[in-house]
């Protein structure tokens, strides 16, 4: 881990200092945001303390993550203080992110911030930030066992939710034995795995498989930049009666594609921009790729939100995609320059 001792202990000062946290994640939360949230609140709460563990407007919970122990405990994010004497928050990488709770964060005496997002802008008093951690939910553990506040079966299963999600079910890159370690220790503090993979992985709504074909079927390939990309439109969601907080997993199944390195899956959303993910198998850094068009995120995982339409934020896509090749092979030049330089010993 790359965070300060420092950092840790005044993340634990402030939160053993404070009367009632808020506790929060970012807007339209993933399996590692609410799991994390959630787990800290319920330790919290087990210790006789008064949390609160809320997230932004759309205040929707995604149907595969409705069977998390302590959902029911979710505070609307209108009843949140805005004079909180803590505001602790994961899985956010940048203020923004928090949505329609950015007022609340303002406003609290004093906020920690926790994250594993490489594009993390330190906004925090407190910041735990390590982008090497597969999930938040591996810091959220962390920080339990400093704060003494033991695992419970329901503490344990938020936090592997988050852990398995994240990973892509201990898939990606940023997996290492210490994850597998962790997910030990969950299972047996009490986690019903197979709850947890039907919840999240095993049941999907009819509808959505019916979209998945539909959008599927549009996928196109841009061979020069290595990419494949899809787009979900506000027509395909109500032709076939589902939300677009279920299509989370769609971006995976896009990926898939062996011959392209970058998937892109463009989002319309209600006020007709478009929430693009972005995917890349080691080639491309689409972290900074998101990061340059206003969003942010991990090297290989990432995303932002554009105004321009489909055609526009495709293009620009394409030409960043363009744009990080021809550095990395002017890189690749040099660097071979430089060998060969020194091989005629120059
Ligand atoms: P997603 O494609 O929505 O699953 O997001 C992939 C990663 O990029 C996650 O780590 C998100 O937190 C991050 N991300 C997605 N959209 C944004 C955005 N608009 N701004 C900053 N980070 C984002
Ligand atoms: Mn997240
Ligand atoms: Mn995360």
């Amino acid at each position: 881990m790359t965070i300060d001792v420092v950092d840790w202990q005044a993340a634990v000062q402030a939160i053993a200092d404070s009367d009632q946290a808020v506790i929060s994640c970012h807007v339209h939360p993933d399996g590692d945001a609410l799991g994390s949230a959630l787990a800290l609140h319920r330790a919290l709460a087990n210790a006789g303390r008064k949390p609160v563990v809320s997230f932004s407007e759309p205040f929707m919970v995604a149907p595969q993550y409705r069977f998390l122990p302590g959902i029911e405990d979710l505070t609307p994010p209108d009843q949140v203080s805005r004079a909180a004497d803590l505001f602790v928050c994961f899985d956010v990488g940048s203020l923004d992110r928090l949505g329609s709770l950015v007022d609340a964060f303002e406003g609290a005496v004093r906020t920690v911030v926790i994250d594993h997002h490489a594009s993390n802008t330190r906004f925090g008093d407190v910041n735990l930030v390590d982008p090497s951690a597969p999930a938040s939910a591996v810091l959220c553990r962390e920080l339990l066992r400093r704060l003494g506040l033991p695992l419970d079966g329901d503490i344990a299963t938020a936090l592997y939710t988050a852990l398995v999600t994240d990973t892509g079910r201990f898939q990606y890159q940023a997996t290492v034995p210490d994850t597998h370690l962790l997910a030990a220790e969950l299972l047996s503090a009490g986690v019903d795995q197979y709850e947890v993979s039907k919840a999240v992985f095993e049941t999907n709504d009819i509808g959505y498989l019916r979209l998945l074909a539909d959008v599927l079927g549009r996928l196109q390939q841009v061979p020069a930049v290595s990419l494949v990309w899809t787009v979900v439109s506000e027509a395909d969601l109500a032709v076939h009666g589902i939300d677009m907080e279920q299509t989370e997993g769609l971006i995976d199944l896009v990926r898939t594609d062996g011959a392209s390195d970058v998937a892109a899956v463009l989002k319309e959303q209600a006020d007709g921009a478009y929430k693009v993910s972005l995917r890349s198998k080691g080639g491309a850094n689409v972290g900074q790729l998101a990061s340059a068009f206003g969003g942010g995120g991990h090297a290989l995982a990432a995303g932002f939100t554009s105004d321009a339409g489909v055609e526009d934020t495709l293009r620009r896509i394409v030409e960043g995609l363009g744009a990080q090749a021809r550095d990395r092979d002017r890189d690749r030049d040099r660097d071979g320059n430089r060998a060969r330089d020194r091989d005629r010993g120059r």
